[in-house]
């Protein structure tokens, strides 16, 4: 009897199942999940103070997501993110859940189509075989993500653009956002290595993809990093030199670029001494101008 009404008042409490899907982004869905694999959304109640997460009862999966979020580093990766994507295998196949922070639903409510294209890009790259490296077991699992972040996203920007996905005024929405916190703040605190890591992502990511054409704020955004984190510029510098100058569609040159910005982040987080050239030959570039000093992609 008891149990009963518990049940009860689970179910009532529990939020609907998945977000209905735009018509392209159920195309994406269909095309990842005609490969054998299975995308699931999920709208996921979060305390940033905390870590916690409550992952809804009825989540397709759940037994397979829940032991992941019980990694207080990953859950607490996740507090601090729109959306995140978790890529498990099955018995059956592999799984990507694409994970929605509803604690901050208020900041993406009108922009949950990019937020979710950006998402299904990082499933789609897993399923085709361009994977991030594997979070779980992980000591550092900031270290992995923001490493599969820097080159996934590459492609990712590519593949919304070729699929007609609006996503830029959002980007560029957040990335207002954070000039503006950046700003008011006073000196910076003592931040921790993952801290440092997420600077380094997203500042990479505006180099490579954004302009003074594209963004108003660019040029602001890119002194007001490099005042304020002077000690990253020269990582994020060497990343967009390499990054600009490879081309990494070809699976190849994607997995030995990643695991050279795994390599350099750690390295720069001080969890490993800085990378010297990569193992095994080296790769014919696409583009003939290569300016590494190291020449390590020559
Ligand atoms: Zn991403």
């Amino acid at each position: 009897m008891f149990s009963c009404l518990s049940l009860l008042l689970l179910t009532a409490q529990a939020p609907l199942a998945a977000p209905p899907l735009s018509e392209r982004l159920e195309t994406w869905k269909r095309e990842i999940e005609q490969r054998g694999e299975q995308l699931v959304v999920v709208r996921i109640e979060t305390d940033p103070e905390t870590s916690q997460v409550r992952i809804p009862p009825d989540t397709p999966r759940r037994a397979l997501l829940a032991p992941l979020l019980a990694s207080p580093g990953l859950a607490g990766q996740f507090v601090q993110t729109h959306a995140m994507t978790l890529n498990q295998q099955a018995m059956e196949g592999r799984i990507h859940f694409v994970l929605l922070n509803m604690a901050r639903a208020a900041e993406f409510k009108d922009a949950e189509e990019p937020l979710l294209a950006h998402e299904f890009g990082h499933a789609w790259l897993d399923a085709l075989g361009f994977r991030a490296p594997d979070v779980t077991g992980e000591a550092q699992p900031c270290l992995a993500i923001q490493a599969g972040d820097i080159v996934q996203h590459i492609l990712i920007r590519g593949e919304l653009e070729r699929r007609g996905f609006v996503f830029r005024d959002y980007w560029i929405r957040n990335l207002d956002q954070a000039l503006d916190a950046l700003k008011k703040e006073g000196a910076p605190g003592a931040a921790g290595a993952c801290d440092s890591l997420a600077r380094i992502a997203l500042w990479t990511d505006v180099r490579l993809a954004l302009s003074a054409d594209s963004w108003s704020r660019y040029g602001e955004f890119d002194q007001a990093f490099r005042r304020r984190f002077p000690d990253l510029a020269e990582t994020v510098d060497e990343l967009v030199t390499v990054l600009k100058a490879v081309d990494v569609t070809a699976l190849e040159r994607f997995r030995r670029a990643l695991a050279y910005v795994h390599r350099r982040l750690e390295a720069t987080a001080g969890m490993e001494d800085r990378p010297a050239a990569p193992e095994g030959p080296r790769i014919p570039l696409k583009t003939k101008a290569c300016l590494m000093p190291s020449g390590w992609l020559c």
